[in-house]
């Protein structure tokens, strides 16, 4: 990990040229490399020596910008993954098995949440989902002795809902399991979920990372401090030799770097959503502006929702940045530079106006997807959530008349004039 700043370490860290060498990052676009002698390749397999030798277990231009992320998270190794639902996938399944259990935040991204209440029931591995704004005292109440894994994201997508991280920490800790942190909507410009006691970092690198919708991707963060050793049955995946790789034992041969290497020689090897170098490429070419981007879309955001909360077409707005909202103060301390540009609110026309002011926008796009450099708009109950009728819709927090706003990074006077133009144009 570099002493850099942020912006520093965003344009620094990660490809470091030696003499000759390309000053851009290279894309290794070559599944293999070469080597001279038996021997050596065979090191590489017995993980006695460093190397590349396979694209789907490592690659010099993703292993590079898996090493700026780690250094921007201030975490000691990462592993990208072809998207973000790989990443929370291997970052769970990494530490838990058929017979396990895992507690996660009831509020996050709808495919974590089908990811974690279906597929991975599938597997034997059960999910109890809490309130993350419940007292702690109620959330410890869904911890088993199987328990292996708490899980949460920074600022909830699409629910804007901030975690108290700390309290999230102390539960896990409490009961002996680290802490997984989904951290896409804040990224580490505005939130070191470690600093706070997160163990393990996820992204979905498609958001504002990547930053312009250009590839679909996740990384995996550790930050070395969840001492597998200390409960050594309970995460015997770590902590016991691993047959299917000569007998190695991940905590012992790698120390802290322990859970990211049995991610990637164990998982990744065996269920291979490896990203293109292609790909990585173009997350480190997004990278490298991350902090401009994130402050522009922060400031244009808080304008947006200022603009929106003083409308009086509109009923509300939820947005950390509003003096008035409910995740106003824990945002202030865990992002105090801004929380992010994304942005919900209702009509209170209801649904039928929501559809006529999103077919009146003239710039704003609608586009399933958020956090990227272009301002974009969804309907959750048109796109979504569509299959959901009315009490559903009620039941998942998502009214007829809410709408998605990802504020992009276009000049804030031509935002707030498309949205006022398309407001003028309904009831
Ligand atoms: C988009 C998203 C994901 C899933 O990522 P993909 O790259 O689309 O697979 C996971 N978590 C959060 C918070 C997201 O916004």
């Amino acid at each position: 990990m570099s002493n850099y700043k942020i912006e520093t370490k965003c344009i620094q860290s990660g490809w470091k040229p030696e003499k000759g060498e390309p000053r851009v990052l290279p894309i290794y676009q070559s599944t293999t490399f070469k080597y001279d002698t038996t021997e050596e390749m065979g090191k590489l397999f017995a993980l006695e020596e460093n190397g590349y030798f396979y694209t789907r277990l490592q690659n010099p231009t993703n292993d590079a910008v898996a090493s700026k992320i780690a250094d921007l998270e201030g975490g000691i190794a990462a592993m990208l993954t072809s998207s973000g639902q790989a990443a929370n996938f291997y970052a769970v399944f990494n530490i838990c098995e058929a017979g396990d259990h895992i507690v996660s935040a009831a509020s996050i991204y709808g495919g974590t949440y089908n990811l974690f209440g279906t597929t991975l029931k599938k597997l034997g591995i059960d999910c109890t989902f809490v309130d993350a704004d419940a007292p702690a005292e109620e959330i410890a109440k869904a911890f088993r002795p199987n328990t292996k894994v708490l899980f949460a994201e920074t600022i909830a997508n699409p629910a804007l809902v901030v975690l108290d991280i700390e309290k999230f920490a102390k539960l896990a800790h409490d009961h002996e399991v680290p802490l997984i942190v989904d951290n896409t909507f804040a990224t580490p410009v505005n939130c070191r979920p470690f600093e706070w006691g997160a163990d393990i970092v996820t992204h979905s690198t498609t958001k504002y990372m990547d930053g312009h919708a250009m590839q679909v991707g996740g990384a995996i963060v550790d930050s070395g401090n969840f001492d597998w050793m200390a409960y050594g049955d309970k995460y015997h995946g770590l902590t016991k030799p691993d047959e299917s790789y000569h007998g190695v034992v991940y905590a012992e041969k790698f120390g802290k770097a322990a859970y990211i290497q049995k991610a990637t020689a164990q998982l990744m090897r065996d269920l291979g959503s490896i990203p293109s170098p292609m790909n990585c490429f173009l997350l480190n070419v997004g990278l490298e502006t991350l902090p401009l981007r994130v402050e522009r879309h922060c400031s244009n955001a808080q304008k947006t929702a200022e603009f929106l909360d003083a409308h009086e077409k509109v009923s509300y707005v939820n947005y950390a940045g509003l003096p008035g909202d409910k995740y106003y103060e824990l945002a202030k301390k865990y992002m105090p530079d801004g929380t992010c540009g994304v942005i919900s609110f209702e009509l209170k026309g209801g649904r039928e106006t929501a559809v006529k002011f999103m077919d009146s926008l003239k710039m704003a796009a609608i586009v399933t997807h958020v956090a990227d450099a272009r301002t974009s708009v969804l309907h959750p109950a048109s796109h979504t959530h569509r299959q959901m009728n009315d009490q559903q819709l009620a039941e998942a927090g998502v009214s007829p008349g809410l709408i998605r706003l990802s504020v992009g990074i276009e000049n804030i006077e031509d935002i707030i004039a498309d949205l006022a133009q398309a407001l003028d144009n309904v009831e």
